[in-house]
């Protein structure tokens, strides 16, 4: 009842927008009205928190005064990006027709709704990154997935078998927000509530003609339907024709290296673990390209590590020849550094979003093209034949906009001044009236001064009054009287005018005008010829972007060492003098420590032994990245590498704990280390970095030695297991497969000193307590481990308790490591100090099971 009352209250314009609202209750309602955007009711307060805005009231008299907010029309990108960036979406509804000649209310609709995932202009960094929108569709026995970058027209389908594929999917694309049609798992849902994704629901249109033809290429009718439902999503939401939109594309996992998304946060491929930044990680180090396509391509393809040789050959083959030629490579780089973002370019194109600026932008890109070209075909190799072919110029398009757009374009493209004298005769019509119209008007002040003999007259122009005559207030007495009508009184002078003044204004105004909407008119027409093209656009692009990425490649390889990997297909792994290249950036080529890695067909397991902070993790890693660079077609960190193809890799390394679903953290190791055997093959990669280290030692070294167990007798991938249980080394003498290496560190003065030199053979001896003194443990402290450690190792601690150390009985010895090592977590991982004699135990135990 209230709820009617408070309706039948409401004013015409209220009902107007309550109705706009209805449509649209979780979004932001900007709600356009004159220069500003109101936001009301619940919108107002939470968006006058979020945005720093004053909250006021509508009818402040009334009863139940209306929460109101602004902000003004010119800044509301700002504001729309800072409600996106926290995950809200904003319905903009304008103004449909000029508020002067509108009869009673004036029209108003939506037409746009921004959302996360379909962000348009993106500055900053995020313009070096794809913002993905995608759609999941469950389909027994698994799902559909498709995405989309609204901002470049990429459009990609695939089909996923698990849950857990879903996952690792959309945080590999790091996609903001997921389109659903048919609910979804609970599970996943949950998951992805966790990680802050915004679930929009949609209804799929078919029969939309759009939609069909950008699922002319797919066959799988699943992929065809979640195509329809993100297509649908992206036409709701923005309300246009999205021309940019490319021809959707199916793709396989299978095709790719697959590397689940904890390991490759692990790994740190793109993502520093400890800053969430780009800083430090893989992309970071590979990327020297100079445009923000070649920045986003190298991400996409460190993602998707290929898996065919021939096409990895190719990238390599490319690479080899850009690194041979010094000189073209640097002119590639200065024209490539010219080329703006031509595939966001493209985007706005598209939207009617481009301005004359945008337009010269392109311009500018598209003149390098003929050099680029003419570069390529200098290096006279076959191999970039086919890119250079896809270079296409455009050059009808550079010229049209050559002609058509002056060189520095207004921002804005309503207020004229953007098109070129010559273009257009009916404009230049236009401007030689306003010009002579304006050149008259000088004339007109020269005879008003003669005839009337006041010398400082003068003509001038102001919005309100137009063209008026000043005269001084000492001089009005010598105007004559009759042909003067005054317009307006100043302190010292006034302002007149004249019939024929008039007359002369009318003409200069009309022809402004009409050429200000001429001007317009031959905008839109360029920009629609230009949007004609947009799939040669798009092509060009897309080799420009891959170029960007080779040189980039070549420039790493070169700066940093990089040599070019050979593969084989027979299982053997043989890198010499392999560097961790992130690593090594940081300490310098001269202080970092290259590694040799062997593993011949024969060899599955390398178990690495060592002290910690001796170079174990670094040492596996350095391999992971080794394969992926190589994989992505890039040179490695190396004297020499012959790699074999790895289909997966695997990590088990560095914080355990599971990044999205927050298990503790012994569990994620144990569901991390099944992931890996179930799903390895034997052209898999798996790194263990000491498995069982999360549970008591026994228990730790029990699962860690079944483990390598079940990796030398099932599963045969290519295994680095690092481990503080030296019982574990006595392995090689049983497992034929399975080869020990160590990380050496040398004692001196008492002293231990890292070498970070990896070696045949087990460690042989526990370090744990010089690292311990290393982190700065007190000396008495020290004093005492060395002494709980001497007898532990003559096996008498049982026998003779000291007075400081409570009685250990045998079975209370492992737990008494437990305590020791629990103390030394606090400084960092470390082993169990005292832990070889007790593990030794555990070994002989295992060893009888
Ligand atoms: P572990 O896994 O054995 O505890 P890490 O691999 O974490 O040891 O290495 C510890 C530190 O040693 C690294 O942060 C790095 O600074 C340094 N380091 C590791 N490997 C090398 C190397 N090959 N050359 C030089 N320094 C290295």
């Amino acid at each position: 009842e209230e709820d009617k009352v408070a309706k039948a209250k409401q004013t015409p314009m209220m009902k107007q927008y309550q109705a706009v609202k209805d449509q649209y209750p979780d979004a932001f309602l900007f709600y356009r009205l004159g220069d500003f955007y109101e936001l009301f009711n619940e919108d107002a307060i939470k968006g006058a928190q979020i945005l720093e805005l004053t909250l006021t009231t509508r009818n402040h008299s009334a009863a139940n005064p209306i929460p109101m907010c602004g902000v003004p029309h010119r800044a509301v990108d700002n504001y729309i990006d800072i409600l996106i960036d926290k995950g809200y979406k904003v319905a903009i509804c304008e103004q449909m027709e000029d508020p002067k000649q509108a009869k009673g209310m004036v029209k108003r609709a939506v037409t746009r709704l921004v959302t996360p995932g379909t962000k348009m202009d993106l500055k900053g960094d995020d313009a070096q990154s794809n913002n993905y929108l995608t759609a999941v569709l469950p389909q027994a026995p698994g799902f559909k997935l498709a995405y989309a970058d609204l901002t470049t027209g990429e459009l990609k389908v695939t089909s996923l078998a698990t849950e857990a594929a879903v996952i690792n999917e959309l945080i590999n694309l790091q996609t903001k927000e997921v389109v659903y049609d048919q609910e979804l798992p609970a599970s996943l849902t949950t998951v992805l509530t966790k990680q802050n994704l915004l679930l929009s629901h949609q209804t799929p249109q078919t029969g939309q003609a759009e939609i069909s033809y950008l699922t002319q290429a797919l066959t799988d009718d699943g992929e065809i339907a979640v195509v329809t439902l993100l297509v649908s999503y992206l036409l709701t939401t923005q309300k246009r024709a999205l021309a940019h939109l490319q021809v959707a594309q199916a793709y396989e996992l299978n095709a790719y290296m697959k590397i689940d998304h904890n390991s490759k946060a692990n790994l740190e491929l793109m993502i520093n673990m400890r800053s969430g930044k780009k800083q430090g990680t893989l992309a970071w180090l590979l990327d020297a390209t100079k445009t923000a396509m070649g920045s986003r391509l190298l991400k996409r393809w460190l993602d998707r590590p290929l898996i065919d040789q021939a096409k990895i050959e190719e990238r390599q083959d490319k690479v080899a020849v850009l690194l041979d030629h010094y000189f073209e490579r640097s002119n590639l780089q200065a024209e490539l550094t010219k080329v703006y973002d031509l595939e966001r370019l493209a985007g706005r194109v598209a939207y009617g979003s481009v301005n004359g600026r945008d337009l010269v932008q392109l311009k500018t890109s598209l003149q390098q093209v003929p050099k680029i070209k003419y570069v390529l075909e200098t290096l006279a190799a076959p191999v970039f034949d086919q890119l250079t072919a896809g270079l296409d110029p455009l050059s009808d398009i550079a010229a049209l906009i050559d002609q058509a757009v002056v060189e520095d374009a207004p921002v804005a493209i309503t207020e004229g001044g953007l098109i070129k004298p010559g273009y257009n005769q009916q404009l230049d019509t236009y401007r030689d009236a306003m010009e002579n119209g304006k050149q008259w008007i000088a004339e007109l002040q020269e005879k008003e001064r003669a005839a009337t003999g006041i010398n400082n007259l003068k003509i001038g122009y102001n919005h309100v009054f137009g063209y008026y005559i000043e005269v001084t207030k000492a001089n009005i007495a010598k105007l004559p009287a009759d042909r003067y009508e005054r317009k307006q009184t100043l302190v010292n002078a006034e302002r007149f005018a004249t019939p024929e003044l008039k007359a002369k204004e009318a003409i200069i105004l009309e022809a402004q005008e009409k050429s200000t909407s001429l001007e317009y008119d031959l905008f839109v027409a360029v920009r629609d010829q230009v949007k004609a093209q947009i799939s040669r656009l798009q092509a060009l692009a897309a080799n420009l972007a891959e170029l960007d990425v080779l040189q980039s490649f070549a420039v790493v390889s070169e700066d940093y060492h990089f040599v070019r990997p050979t593969l084989n297909q027979r299982h053997e792994l043989k890198i010499s003098g392999g560097r961790h290249p992130v690593v090594e950036k940081f300490l310098g080529h001269q202080a970092y420590v290259p590694n040799d890695v062997v593993m011949d067909p024969q060899t599955a397991i390398l178990l690495i032994t060592g002290p910690n902070m001796s170079g174990k993790s670094t040492y596996m890693r350095q391999l992971a990245l080794i394969a992926v660079m190589a994989q992505i077609g890039c040179f490695v960190p190396a004297d020499a590498a012959d790699l074999p193809i790895f289909d997966q890799i695997f990590t088990r390394i560095g914080a355990a704990d599971d990044l999205v679903s927050g298990e503790s953290t012994f569990m994620v190791e144990m569901m991390e280390a099944n992931n890996a055997l179930q799903n390895a093959t034997p052209n898999s990669l798996i790194l263990f970095d000491e498995i069982g280290r999360g549970t008591a030692t026994y228990d730790g070294m029990a699962l860690a030695q079944a483990i390598i167990e079940y990796v030398h007798d099932h599963v045969h991938a290519k295994t680095l297991f690092s481990t503080h249980y030296h019982e574990l080394t006595q392995l090689d003498q049983r497992l034929a497969q399975l080869k020990n290496v160590h990380v050496g560190a040398s004692e001196e003065n008492g002293e231990l000193v890292f070498l970070h030199r990896v070696e045949p053979g087990p460690a042989d001896k526990s370090y744990g307590v010089h690292v311990a003194k290393l982190a700065g443990l007190p000396a008495s402290l020290l004093a005492r481990a060395d002494v709980i450690l001497g007898q532990l190792e003559k096996g008498t601690a049982a026998a003779a308790p000291t007075p400081t150390t409570p009685p250990v009985a045998p079975s209370s010895a492992p737990q008494l490591v437990e305590e020791a090592s629990g103390q030394l977590e606090l400084f960092g991982p470390a082993p169990a100090p005292a832990a070889k004699p007790a593990d030794k135990k555990a070994g002989q135990v295992l060893a009888q099971l």
